[in-house]
């Protein structure tokens, strides 16, 4: 057997899963990812929440005892004369959608009515299970308040001996289902049954316990419990069996790879797949590439469509290699594509030129000041959706503690709290590995809201107090750091001698009241961060990701967010400290990553989630070129992900000769790194840094992106996190159930797109920066609070969920969401870097202080609620105006200056030069007509988005659902079926409301079935 396990392994690894094999282990347990998961509790040594949430539970009315287990080595026991119960904490279901639970228990009494658990808001609106039939059997009963009860009993637990038990709650199947020892007993259907009608999933207002009733007048439990398990997805027969076998070591009794919780509806083949019904032939296409790079295949090829219907060009699916060995040496080859739902396959006739050069471009652009720019009211006197996202942000950020922020820091210092301070929750609190990380968002955050807010004297000094008090306290600690407690003590000042903690035996991670190492003395100079240095030491030696004190989570991830923020705050306001925070830990690592042989480093870079490094490197190479100290540029170098930039140490192949080594790796650990190899580029010079950035930003928007920008939610491999596990296949391996494009991964990937525009003014950039800005950013943000997303639905008739309202408890997205909504002015425009050009990108209502030139540039519109906007230059001079002509403005593009119209070839997806003498009042008018048009599924076209220009629209449900919402649509003009009021940019189709999905706060559907007539 052992055997037979090795070779499939070997196999798999010569193809291309080997990424997503590798990845499985640490990320996906028994087959479903964490993201899957909210809270675990092992129950084995402790209460505590294995999962990444620290949902700790805790024992009541007893102190907490464990047996030792035959089966599972260690089990809790719930003594039931005391009447002992687990109370798990109250916001364990906050957004929550569907749900699942299971665990292990052995009942020590076959006595009736022991609840084994009871979940909901009160005694009158819960979930819970209870032991029935002489403890032969289970009922499992959800009770409404309003909806009534549902009912269920299942036969099969076993007296003296260990049962497993299951309950899934499934809102879009619209059913209750209880398993037994991983079989599925009794299923009830739960009709317009929703989560908010049993719990409190917003604000975490709910009673849940294991052992006791809520109303407590059940019989006590009298067990011993094991592996306690809540998902926020239902999960299928399939899972909950895998779960069962895996305990009792039989792995191999459910098929390992099978395409898990799979439940999207599949379409025959002759299905129409939307214009693709009508095309009648597709032109092939010849490309030139460079030898060893895998040429750039156009996504879309020119067709034409029967019944004169105007369909547009076709999505071809190329094959996609894993190396580059088609074009090892010179000569013609050709590849032949896939269209969904057609038979037609396109060639592509490439020639391989007998050369390796390649030309990259120069940075050419200069982004403006966040001061420079301001966000202004729309020309009816409205606040634009930009500005009313930035209030909610700036006005709760003003109202911050900074003490909160630093009690981590001052934690890890043993060094005493202010008064009043109190610790963040979520990702920053006591035990949690990554604490810290909200701190650096913290500091990008409130330097950018301190260059914004010029419009409020008030606002910028608290945001300029707020970072001097960051700074100061940040430098106080890191000054500690090596030196000795009091004059002429012992400590350590090289980073690479760092001892064990006092009295320990080997690094931990132990972050705990009892457990933490607070001697700062020993350090290595220079060190800061939220937690003592034994991550990152673990982390060399092969610590992988995990709950326990061996294990890590991801050191570098949340240094990257500390020294960009401390980058931030001296680039906003010329705080020295913040940079000599920067630089004492920037040499810190230097001195630790540079004694490391290259495989550990690879090792370390490819382990998931412990590997994460955020943008260390781009963040290395910016303190090299702020203070042109070459061993920041070295260190940065170091965080080189070798194996995703160049295929492997003798750069044979990888993202740098355009091979796609990214499929199934988890989206946001790589995209920030893809943006330090930009910074490579502009600070190295090297073209292999471009090539990284360049095909990757091509392949992700092309390959992975969702009609949001959203670009990662893999449900193969089985993690909302990841990229599909292949290229083009969103539809057979994407849109995860419990959600999918994580928002942070976005917020990178705008970052990641504005940045490369800086060197090329390639429209798609900013094409693809204003449909992730629009239809993901914006629609990010709940409707009366900074609350936000993490993971943003896609199923039909989902459900946004917002979190950290108040600012007190952090996740990644939560941290990127307090920078996203600081700096919406800062890719409005672009200048050249001579001071010649003016690129205006995005149309939203702002004033523009082009310092260089002594020009104001006012633009005044109510984009996208109208469909055209007016600059006014005050100031004079001779430069270009380049205005985008995005790739959606197939309905025309007018330019007229000072009222007259101009003869211009606007071309959609280019730059429109506007080359002129300005003198003060020149007013240019640009008219933009929205259309409607389908952005589909390159994997089944008739899944599809409806856009009215940039702005994606949703249908509004009113109930859960399982089916795509199915829509008819005229072929030859979508307009003929599609009425409504532009004005408000809200429509109906068939009766049924579609508003922009930034503006949709209930249910939604995004993707539809359409039908094209
Ligand atoms: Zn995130």
């Amino acid at each position: 057997m052992k055997l037979n396990k090795l070779f499939v392994f070997a196999l798999l690894t010569l193809y291309s899963f080997a990424t997503a094999v590798a990845q499985e282990g640490d990320q996906i347990l028994d087959g479903i990812g964490e993201t899957g998961l909210i809270a675990r509790y092992v129950f084995d040594e402790n209460t505590k929440d294995w999962s990444r949430n620290n949902l700790h539970a805790e024992i009541k009315n007893a102190t907490t005892e464990f047996v030792k287990d035959k089966l599972f080595k260690s089990a809790l026991v719930l003594p039931a004369k005391s009447k002992a119960y687990i109370s798990i904490p109250s916001q364990t279901l906050n957004s929550v959608e569907s749900l699942s639970i299971t665990g292990w228990i052995w009942l020590k009494s076959n006595a009736d009515n022991q609840v084994i658990f009871d979940f909901g808001k009160s005694s009158k609106s819960h979930v819970y299970i209870s032991t029935t039939n002489s403890g032969k059997g289970i009922q499992s009963d959800i009770v409404s308040e309003t909806e009534g009860t549902f009912k269920t009993t299942s036969e099969g637990l076993v007296a003296d001996r260990w049962n497993h038990f299951a309950v899934t709650i499934d809102i879009a199947d619209e059913t209750f289902t209880t398993y037994i020892n991983g079989k599925r007993l009794s299923e009830t259907k739960i009709d317009e049954l929703e989560l908010e009608k049993l719990f409190n999933t917003s604000n975490g207002n709910n009673e849940l316990y294991i052992g006791k009733s809520i109303a407590d007048n059940g019989g006590s439990l009298d067990a011993n419990l094991h592996d306690f398990r809540v998902y926020r997805i239902a999960l299928s027969n399939r899972q909950v069996r895998r779960i069962f076998f895996n305990a009792l070591g039989m792995e191999n009794q459910v098929n390992e790879r099978h395409n898990e919780n799979d439940n999207l509806h599949a379409f025959a083949e002759d299905t129409p797949q939307l214009y693709n019904q009508f095309l009648t032939a597709v032109e092939d296409v010849q490309v030139e590439t460079a030898l060893g790079h895998l040429p750039r295949l156009p996504r879309t090829l020119p067709a034409t469509y029967s019944n004169g219907v105007p369909g547009p060009e076709v999505r071809i699916i190329w094959p996609a290699p894993t190396d580059n060995s088609a074009t090892l040496k010179a000569g013609e080859y050709t590849v032949t594509g896939k269209i969904s739902g057609s038979n037609i396959t396109p060639k592509a006739i490439v020639t391989v030129k007998a050369s390796t050069e390649t030309s990259t471009p120069n940075r050419a652009l200069e982004a403006f000041n966040l001061e420079d720019v301001s966000l202004d009211s729309d020309t009816h006197g409205h606040q634009s959706k930009f500005i009313e996202n930035r209030d909610k942000f700036v006005n709760t950020l003003a109202e911050t503690n900074p003490d909160a922020f630093l009690y981590m820091f001052r934690n890890a210092f043993g060094q005493p709290q202010p008064d009043g301070a109190k610790p963040l929750g979520v990702w920053d609190s006591q035990e949690t590995k990554l604490r810290g990380h909200a701190t650096g968002h913290y500091l990008t955050a409130i330097a950018q809201a301190y260059a914004s807010t010029g419009y409020d004297k008030a606002l910028k000094q608290n945001f300029a107090d707020k970072m001097d008090y960051m700074v100061n306290t940040l430098y106080t600690l890191s000054e500690l750091s090596g030196n000795p407690k009091t004059s002429g003590g012992a400590h350590v000042s090289d980073p690479t001698k760092v001892p064990f903690g006092p009295n320990k035996t080997a690094f931990d991670s132990d972050l705990s009241d009892e457990g933490i190492r607070t001697d700062y003395w020993n350090w290595g100079k220079g060190f800061i961060s939220a937690y003592p240095p034994d991550q990152f030491i673990m982390l060399e030696a092969g610590a992988t990701y995990g709950g326990q004190k061996t294990q890590v989570w991801a050191p570098y991830y949340t240094l990257h967010k500390i020294l960009a923020g401390l980058m931030d705050i001296y680039e906003v306001s010329g705080n020295q400290k913040a940079l000599d925070v920067a630089k004492g830990m920037g040499t810190w690592v230097h001195a630790r990553l540079s004694q490391l042989p290259t495989e550990t480093l690879i090792s370390m870079w490819n382990r998931y989630i412990a590997g994460e490094f955020g943008g260390m490197n781009e963040a290395m190479a910016r303190l090299y070129r702020i203070t042109n100290d070459s061993s920041y540029l070295e260190v940065a170098q170091l965080f080189d992900n070798i194996k995703v930039f160049f295929g492997d140490a003798n750069h044979s192949h990888g993202l740098a000769k355009n091979v796609d080594t990214f499929r199934g790796l988890h989206a946001n650990q790589h995209i920030p790194q893809i943006m330090g190899a930009l910074e490579m580029y502009r600070d190295t010079n090297s073209p292999e840094y471009f090539h990284v950035a360049d095909n990757f930003w091509y392949m992700t928007t092309n390959d992975y992106m969702y009609s949001i920008g959203g670009v990662a939610g893999a449900r193969n491999p089985a993690n909302a996190e990841c990229f599909t596990k292949e290229p083009s296949t969103l539809y057979e391996n994407g849109l995860s159930a419990g959600g999918q494009n994580e928002t942070c991964a976005t917020y990178n990937m705008l970052k990641l797109s504005r940045n490369l525009f800086l060197f090329e003014q390639r429209t798609e950039l900013m094409d693809y920066y204003e449909q992730g800005l629009y239809n993901h950013i914006l629609a990010s943000v709940a409707e009366d609070s900074p609350a936000n997303t993490y993971h943003v639905p896609l199923r039909p008739s989902s459900i946004k969920q917002f979190g950290n309202p108040n600012m007190t408890g952090f996740t990644c997205c939560n941290g990127t969401a307090i920078e996203s909504s600081t700096k919406f002015q800062n890719s409005i425009y672009f200048k050249s870097d001579d001071n010649n050009t003016l690129y205006v990108n995005l149309y939203v209502p702002s004033t523009l202080n082009w310092r260089e030139r002594k020009v104001q540039v006012v633009q005044t519109t109510a984009f996208p609620k109208e469909d055209e906007t007016r600059l006014t230059i005050n100031g004079k001079g001779k430069f270009s105006v380049k205005v985008r002509v995005p790739h959606w403005a197939t309905n025309g593009f007018t330019v007229k200056i000072n009222g007259k119209t101009q003869k211009v070839n606007a071309v959609p997806g280019t730059y429109l030069t506007l080359k002129c003498k300005w003198k003060k009042g020149d007013v240019i008018d640009l008219k933009i007509p929205f259309q409607f048009h389908l952005q589909p599924i390159m994997d089944q076209q008739n899944i599809a988005s409806l856009f009215y220009g940039p702005i994606l629209l949703a249908a509004q449900e009113d109930e859960p659902r399982k089916e795509w919402r199915k829509v008819t649509l005229d072929a030859k003009n979508l307009n003929e079926s599609i009425t409504g009021n532009p004005e408000n940019l809200e429509f109906t189709i068939d009766g049924v409301t579609y508003k922009p999905f930034y503006d949709s706060y209930g249910r939604h559907s995004v993707y539809l079935d359409v039908t094209l007539k």
